[in-house]
């Protein structure tokens, strides 16, 4: 067993180059540190990567989808797709508008929400079909959209891990209805706490303005109007100067994750893990996430993941199903209504991926994770 003498490799690292530190360190000194011109110019580059479609930026992804949402008028008596695997703060996020999420199961191989059965969890009520591509995996967008055209419904794309990622050629956000991505840390690229909507119409990116700053439109005679109730979202300069950064760096970054990924498949193929789809090269991977033979081992997920740790391995959930939580078990939803998304979220584990991560230490991963479980086969 290889020993522990070594830094801890967390699950999950962002990127900060010295760059970045001191373009952080002048906008503070510029003494304009809330939203301003590093917010605009932030958001004219997010546009201008992705076809010029209208952006707008947020406190975080979570923010982005509620504003999402209630920019394009859902509320109580809404339901919304969704799929059983993802982050908890999609289904958060509509309840918060007073709609009810619907969820359906994700296919076993990508991950993904599966589309069939979300037609079928089409009623009279649905507004809004809200996916996620997992972990930067796209999601079948000619099918996607064929749904939605077919049905009239909206989508807003879960792309929280996706920035970055690929459908076709075409960049995820510069297709499609609204798309939100994810700035935290662990995603693919950082504005400490962050996000951001790409639109695809510019009446509708100017009013998640209102409802990202509370409610407020300006009047011609100067004063201040209410329109909507809008929260408080509005993004620091600070942060969006750190974003500008970062983007500049996100095909660099991808292109590491992907040398690292091979490596991942390289060690990993043969053994009892059943790795994740291996995609194309618009896959962007923000996370690497097998799924752990349990059913061979005579240790619990737990226990394995405790030991990774005393070995100098953080490891992490990507994501338990969210339907078994206690919150929305209270919608009425139990055990085996979602037989992929309850097997994903029970043997799920994250292995460490992020762009400054050394090959030397995916093969010390590797080797660690493979003895431990040889040591414990039931
Ligand atoms: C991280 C994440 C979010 C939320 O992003 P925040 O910026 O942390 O609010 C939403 N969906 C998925 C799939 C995520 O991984």
């Amino acid at each position: 067993m290889p020993v522990a003498n070594r830094p801890f490799i967390p699950f999950a690292r962002p990127t900060i180059d010295e760059t970045m530190v001191s373009a952080v360190s002048d906008t503070l000194r510029s003494l304009w540190i809330t939203s301003g011109p590093q917010v605009q110019a932030f958001e004219k580059a997010l546009s201008v990567m992705h076809g010029d479609r209208p952006a707008r930026v947020f406190t975080s992804a979570t923010a982005a989808l509620e504003v999402a949402l209630l920019t394009i008028g859902v509320g109580p008596g809404d339901e919304v797709i969704m799929p059983a695997q993802t982050f908890f703060s999609c289904a958060n996020a509509i309840r918060h508008t007073g709609a009810t999420p619907v969820f359906v199961d994700v296919d076993p191989v990508t991950r993904n929400m599966d589309l069939t059965l979300a037609r079928s969890a089409i009623t009279p009520k649905t507004k809004v079909l809200m996916p996620t591509h997992f972990a930067g995996y796209p999601l079948d967008m000619d099918k996607l959209y064929a749904l939605a055209r077919e049905t009239g419904l909206r989508v807003i794309e879960d792309a929280a891990l996706a920035i970055g990622s690929k459908w076709q050629d075409k960049l995820i956000g510069s297709i499609g209805d609204i798309v939100s991505f994810s700035f935290h840390p662990n995603k693919n690229i950082t504005t400490i706490e962050g996000g951001a909507l790409i639109f695809s119409s510019e009446a509708e990116a100017k009013l998640s303005e209102a409802y990202r700053f509370h409610g407020i439109s300006r009047l011609p005679d100067g004063t201040r109007d209410i329109t909507v109730l809008g929260g408080k979202y509005n993004l620091p300069d600070v942060n969006a100067r750190l974003g500008i950064l970062q983007l500049q760096r996100l095909d660099e970054f991808i292109a590491k994750r992907h040398v690292l990924v091979e490596h991942y498949f390289d060690r990993l193929t043969g053994s009892n893990l059943t790795l994740p789809v291996r995609g194309d090269k618009g896959h962007s991977w923000n996370f690497f996430a097998p799924l752990l033979p349990l059913d061979e081992m005579s240790i619990s997920r737990k226990a394995l993941m405790d030991l990774l740790q005393q070995k100098g391995i953080g490891t992490g959930i990507s994501y338990e199903a969210i339907h078994l939580t206690s919150l929305y078990r209270q919608l009425g939803y139990s055990e085996g209504d979602f037989p992929h998304a309850e097997k994903i979220g029970h043997n799920t584990l994250t292995l460490p991926l992020f762009p400054t991560l050394q090959i030397e230490e995916v093969d010390y991963v590797c080797d660690t994770l493979l003895e431990l479980i040889h040591q414990h086969k039931r």
